[in-house]
C-alpha cells in the first residue's frame, strides 16, 4: 500500500475510525452519498473485542433515557426495515417490547415521558393480561407491565455485516486490521497514520468507541468504559421463550434490572445487566458464575424456567457517559473532525439513524435530527472537564 500524497488509495473525501456499528454506519452512508471513503478498523472484520458484536440489540420507541432520542430511534427504525428489506437475511424483528417494573415505578415514568411526548402506541398491561398473552412472563403483584409492539429485536453481528458489505458495494474502502496510531489537522483536512500507510482526507470522523478516550486525550472527555456480560440460556422447553410467545423485554424489581430476547434465529434467551468499570485494552475474562447467577436470579423470579443450565455467555463493552447520554459533536478545534461515542449502552438501535447523522456534520456542519444535547460542552458546563 503506497503513502504518496496524491496516492488515491490513501486519499479520501471522508475517513473513519473504528467499524463497528456507528463506523459502519457511517462509512455506508458517506459512500452511498458518492463520498470517497476510507474506513480503519484496529481488529478483523466481526471481531469481539468492543460494543457491537453478538447476535442480537434490542430495539425501542419509548425511550426510558428520554424523549429526546424518540426521533433518532423512528428515523433508525425506518432506515432499518429498507436494510431489512435489501438483505437476504432477517436484520429485524418487531414482535414487541415490554416492561415490567413496580407500578409508579421511576422506569416505567421514564416509558410514560417519551410515549406520552411522541403520541407514541402501548398498553398498559396487568398481571393477568401478561399471563393470558406472554404465559412464561410472571407479573408479580404490585408490579405492572408497559407493552409497545413496534419494537423488538436488530441481529447485530448480521447488521454490522450489512451496513459494511453496502458501504463497500458502493465504493468505500474498508481496512481490518489497521490501527490508527494517530491523527491531527493539516489544514482544513486531516492525515491520519497507520502502521501500513499514511491518509489524507478532507473530513474525519471519530467512532472509536471504547477507545474515543485513548484518540482524544487532548479533550479529556469524562467517558467510563464498562465490563458487560451477556447470557444466553438454553430453555428446558424452548417454544415457551421464543419470540412467538415472548417480546424482548426489561425486567426490573425496582432497583436492579434485566433486559433481553426472547429465544430467536436459532439462539435461546439472552439476558444482560449493568456493567462494571473496565479498560478497552484489558483482555476479558469469561463471566464468571458470580456475574451469571446475578443475571439468573433476577430471571428466575419473572421467566421461571428459562435459565437452564444449558448457557453460553459473551462480554461486550459499554463506553458511558456521566450522564448516561451520548457524545456526538465536532472536535471544538478542528471542525473538520467529528467525534461520537453514541454508547452509554444503549446506542445500538439508533444505528442507521447516526451513521447518516455524522455524514451531515461532517459534511455540512449540520444535522437534520435533534442532537444538540450530546454536545461535548455540557462536559465543560458540568466541570467533567476542565
Ligand atoms: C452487551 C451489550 C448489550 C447491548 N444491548 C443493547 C441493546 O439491546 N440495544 C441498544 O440499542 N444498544 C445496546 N448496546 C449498546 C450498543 O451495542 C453500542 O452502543 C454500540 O454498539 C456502540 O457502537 P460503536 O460503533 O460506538 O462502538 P464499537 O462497536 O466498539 O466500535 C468502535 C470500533 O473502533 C475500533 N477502534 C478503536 N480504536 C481504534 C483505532 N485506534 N484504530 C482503528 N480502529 C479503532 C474498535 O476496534 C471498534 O471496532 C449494548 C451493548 C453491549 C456491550
Amino acid at each position: 500500500m503506497g503513502n504518496a500524497v496524491n496516492d488515491t488509495s490513501t486519499r479520501a473525501d471522508l475517513i473513519v475510525i473504528g467499524l463497528g456499528a456507528m463506523g459502519s454506519a457511517t462509512a455506508d452512508a458517506a459512500a452511498r452519498r458518492g463520498l470517497r471513503v476510507i474506513g480503519l478498523e484496529a481488529f478483523e472484520q466481526g471481531h469481539r473485542r468492543g460494543s457491537s458484536h453478538g447476535a442480537t440489540r434490542i430495539i425501542r420507541r419509548s425511550i426510558e433515557e428520554g424523549p429526546q432520542y424518540v426521533p433518532l430511534v423512528l428515523d433508525a427504525l425506518a432506515r432499518w426495515r429498507q436494510l431489512d428489506e435489501e438483505s437476504d437475511q432477517p436484520i429485524l424483528h418487531l414482535g414487541g417490547a415490554i416492561r415490567v417494573a413496580p407500578a409508579g415505578s421511576a422506569l416505567h415514568a421514564a416509558f410514560l415521558r417519551s410515549a406520552v411526548a411522541h403520541h407514541l402506541d402501548f398498553e398498559r398491561l396487568q398481571p393477568g393480561d401478561v399471563h393470558e398473552r406472554f404465559p412464561a412472563l410472571v407479573v408479580p403483584d404490585g408490579f405492572e407491565a408497559l407493552f409497545e409492539q413496534d419494537a423488538g429485536v436488530v441481529f447485530a453481528d448480521r447488521a454490522v455485516r450489512a451496513l459494511q458489505t453496502r458501504a463497500v458495494r458502493h465504493g468505500a474502502s474498508l481496512q481490518f486490521d489497521e490501527p490508527v496510531s494517530q491523527w491531527r489537522a493539516d489544514g482544513d483536512g486531516v492525515v491520519v497514520d497507520t502502521p501500513q500507510a499514511t491518509y489524507r482526507g478532507d473530513r474525519l470522523v471519530i467512532t472509536a468507541g471504547a477507545w474515543t478516550t485513548q484518540l482524544l486525550a487532548s479533550l479529556a472527555l469524562p467517558l467510563v468504559v464498562q465490563r458487560v456480560v451477556n447470557v444466553t440460556f438454553q430453555p428446558t422447553v424452548p417454544q415457551r421463550f421464543d419470540h412467538e410467545h415472548l417480546p424482548a423485554f426489561l425486567l426490573s424489581d425496582g432497583t436492579s434490572g434485566v433486559y433481553g430476547v426472547p429465544a430467536i434465529g436459532g439462539e435461546g434467551v439472552k439476558v444482560g445487566g449493568s456493567g462494571s468499570p473496565t479498560s478497552p485494552d484489558e483482555t476479558q475474562p469469561p463471566a464468571s458464575d458470580d456475574e451469571v447467577t446475578a443475571l439468573r436470579s433476577v430471571v428466575d423470579r419473572f421467566l421461571p424456567g428459562a435459565a437452564s443450565s444449558d448457557r453460553s455467555t459473551l462480554t461486550c463493552l459499554y463506553t458511558t457517559a456521566p450522564d448516561g447520554h451520548f457524545v456526538i459533536d465536532h472536535h471544538p478545534d478542528h471542525p473538520q473532525v467529528v467525534v461520537a461515542s453514541p454508547c452509554s449502552g444503549h446506542g445500538f438501535k439508533y444505528t442507521t439513524a447516526i451513521g447518516p447523522v455524522l455524514v451531515d456534520l461532517a459534511v455540512s456542519g449540520s444535522a437534520s435530527l435533534p442532537i444538540d444535547s450530546f454536545g461535548i460542552s455540557r462536559f465543560i458546563t458540568s466541570g467533567a472537564v476542565k
